[in-house]
């Protein structure tokens, strides 16, 4: 899938549109959920134009790999999670419901967050 430049995260990086900011660094920005599924809900997103984490894995430079899994620290550390826990999820096509097409890793916490599918 080609990137689209107009994709809402997009346009919050381009500060076109606010969020309320948790972490950001020279490639990424964390930020939190406007309908947050838990009392944390925080997205991280590389600041490079990848569409989920296959692009990502595809075609990021190391230093933007890097960058990623340490903003997710950040945002752990920031919001205290790192006991009793969290969760991390990042969506990518049709069958995991990804709404918005620019990588983003949700980080949840702040209760028990049960199982971590529900089963159908
Ligand atoms: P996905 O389903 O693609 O994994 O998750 C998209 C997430 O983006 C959802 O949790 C949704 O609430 C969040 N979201 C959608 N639009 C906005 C927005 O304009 N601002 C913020 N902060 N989050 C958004």
């Amino acid at each position: 899938m080609a990137y689209d430049d107009n994709n809402i995260f997009a346009r919050i990086l381009r500060g076109e549109i606010p969020c309320k900011k948790v972490h950001e660094d020279a490639h990424t920005l964390a930020f939190e959920d406007i309908n947050p599924q838990a009392p944390v809900h925080v997205l991280v997103i590389p600041k490079g134009k990848y569409v989920s984490m296959t692009d990502f894995a595809e075609k990021a430079s190391d230093a933007e790999m890097g960058a990623l899994n340490r903003a997710v620290l950040k945002v752990v550390e920031a919001k205290e999670l790192k006991e009793p826990g969290y969760r991390i999820l990042a969506n990518a096509g049709a069958n995991a419901h990804q709404e918005v097409p620019h990588l983003h890793i949700h980080v949840f916490g702040g209760r028990a967050l049960g199982p971590m599918l529900v089963k159908k």
